[in-house]
């Protein structure tokens, strides 16, 4: 650019120069030749005064003697009308002949009357003036213009020394300027690369050339404004950083090439790894076969999937969701693959519980109903005799249809507290007389089975729904009583344990439990010995009726059991209460 501009600048100037020279030229020429012309014209005029007044050829040479004898570059020449040559003050190619050439007998046709005045002309480098001295004689002047042309030449020649000069000095000063000019550009340039690389550089705005000085604030103002963008931008993704780090969902991004592009710290633990696996292959980090195949599938298919990943180390259950990412965008960014996994451990448990829980129920409601349709379809076939066995099959009907009728209550009972996430009724219960309540209603059933029943310990009062708690401490008595035998003692006693925590403890000498079954007491339908058990009319559910009251309550409560010698069931109310 700078060459283009000192080319461009010296080539005007110089084409300026060059027209300036022949204009001048052109002026000057003319300016002398006008000159040179009036000069003739004067000098021809006194010539001719003086010319008038001779009467002989003799006098009319005198007079021209006396102005061409000291003026050599005048020449004056006297002819006939016709053009022939009568005196010549010089030897004259153009009167060699002794004739006036063409030109001037074609001039000379032109004058008018004599005392008019004559007519001037240029011939062969020559000023000519010629005029009528009188009807026979013509006058002719003439001058040479060849000096003046040099002095011309001299003065232009001068003018083309002063016209260089100015002509370098320009190139010089074109030259500066076209550098100021380039070296701004070159400045825009590096910064303009500087801001590209992601560089926070003002430039500063002085310049000698307002033009430029403006270009640089404008620069630092597009530069500021990139910059705030940039920063809003980064603010944006901190937020999402923080985000899906802390979320607590695991979340791990891969792009189409295999590599880790994000992992959370969720993430990190659930594959047991650190922050350091970004940007390594993502077999890496997910080592189950199974699970990496899905995601080399999604690679290729491009399709969404969710399925359960059973991570080994943990043996916790994620339900991962695997989707494909395209970058829709115009930009050069590969295609990603989000892996979310969500901790469903509890969820599946709760799931199988429940599947659990309705096979047991089913099977619980099928045996009784199975018995009444038994031994209804007997006594209506007739095969039984009547009425002698009777009693029998009606007294195992009723029986079957009270197991039932339990089993129903106590599963509807515990279907109302599973939906429950508080207590509704809570209020000040003192736990002595809540247990001196209950021993009284089982007063009857022990003495029936000649189990002694008593109460020991101190008031302890927490915060709770009496009913619930009554209905928790009822199952406990009541297991206690069913599981002891004849002579047989059951103790409910209450007051605050070492830690101030308030307990209820109900124990008993009875059978007692082995310990590999004291884990699953509380797991619905759970009973130890099912045959026997069922003797006891029992349903299965009051201890994970008694256990879910207890959470109900902020309470804890545990077993201790000696196979043969006793079991005692204690339940412990968290200080607050
Ligand atoms: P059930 O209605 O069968 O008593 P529970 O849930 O109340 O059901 O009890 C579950 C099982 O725990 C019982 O079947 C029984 O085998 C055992 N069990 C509960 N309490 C006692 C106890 N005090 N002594 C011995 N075994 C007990």
């Amino acid at each position: 650019m700078y060459k283009e501009l000192v080319i461009r600048n010296v080539v005007i100037i110089a084409l300026s120069l060059i027209l300036f020279f022949f204009l001048s030229l052109f002026v000057v020429n003319f300016v002398n030749r006008r000159n040179l012309e009036s000069q003739l014209q004067n000098l021809s005029s006194v010539i001719s005064n003086s010319l008038q007044k001779t009467n002989s050829e003799r006098e009319i040479m005198d007079v021209v003697n006396s102005y061409t004898k000291d003026q050599q570059w005048l020449n004056v020449v006297i002819a006939t009308s016709l053009g022939d040559i009568i005196i010549d003050s010089s030897v004259d190619t153009l009167t060699e002949t002794g004739v006036l050439p063409r030109l001037e007998q074609f001039e000379m046709e032109k004058l008018g009357v004599p005392g008019n005045g004559g007519t001037v002309y240029v011939n062969n480098g020559r000023i000519f003036y010629i005029e009528r001295l009188n009807d026979d004689v013509i006058f002719r002047t003439s001058i040479a213009m060849e000096d003046s042309t040099n002095y011309m030449l001299l003065g232009m020649f001068i003018l083309m020394v002063v016209l260089m000069a100015v002509l370098l000095i320009s190139i010089w000063m074109t030259g500066k300027t076209s550098s100021r000019v380039t070296d701004a550009f070159d400045n825009i340039y590096s910064h303009l690369r500087l801001i590209a690389n992601g560089e926070n550089k003002k430039i500063s705005e002085n310049h000698r050339y307002g033009e430029v000085a403006l270009a640089y604030s404008q620069i630092n103002a597009v530069n500021d404004s990139i910059f705030q963008y940039i920063k809003r931008i980064s603010a944006e993704r901190d937020k999402l950083n923080h985000i899906i780090e802390n979320i607590n969902e695991g979340i791990v991004i891969i792009g189409v090439s295999g590599n880790i592009y994000t992992i959370n710290r969720h993430a990190c633990s659930i594959f047991g790894v650190d922050g350091t696996v970004k940007d390594q292959p993502y077999e890496q980090v997910i080592t189950d076969p199974k699970f990496a195949k899905r995601i080399s599938d999604e690679i290729t298919t491009k399709s969404d999937i969710r399925f359960d990943y059973v991570d080994a180390r943990t043996a916790n259950v994620y339900l991962v969701s695997l989707n494909y990412f395209k970058n829709k965008q115009d930009i050069d960014e590969e295609d990603l693959i989000s892996i979310v996994l969500y901790d469903v451990t509890t969820l599946r448990r709760e799931e199988r519980i429940k599947a659990d829980f309705i096979a047991n129920a089913s099977h619980e409601l099928k045996t009784p109903i199975t018995s009444i349709s038994g031994f209804s379809e007997l006594l209506l076939s007739g095969l039984v005799p009547l009425p002698d066995n009777i009693v029998e099959y009606v007294a195992n009907i009723h029986s079957e249809s009270v197991r039932m009728k339990n089993t129903v209550e106590d599963l509807l009972y515990l279907s109302k507290l599973d939906y429950s996430e508080e207590i509704s009724a809570e209020a000040e219960v003192d736990l002595a007389d809540l247990a001196a309540s209950c021993v009284k209603n089982y007063r009857k059933a022990a003495r029936e089975k000649g189990v002694e029943l008593k109460t020991a310990g101190q008031s302890a009062v927490v915060k709770g729904d009496y009913s619930l708690l009554s209905h928790m401490l009822g199952n406990l008595l009541d297991n206690a009583v069913k599981y002891s035998a004849r002579g047989g003692t059951v103790t409910v006693e209450t007051g605050v344990g070492a830690e101030g925590k308030k307990f209820i403890k109900v124990s008993d000498t009875g059978c007692g439990i082995q310990p590999q079954h004291v884990a699953k007491l509380f797991d619905r339908f759970y009973r130890v010995d099912n045959s026997r058990n069922r003797d006891t009319g029992g349903t299965g559910l009051g201890l994970t009726i008694a256990q879910r009251i207890c959470v109900l309550h902020g309470a804890k409560i545990s077993v201790e059991s000696t196979f043969g010698e006793g079991t005692a069931f204690t339940v412990e109310f968290e200080k607050a209460t």
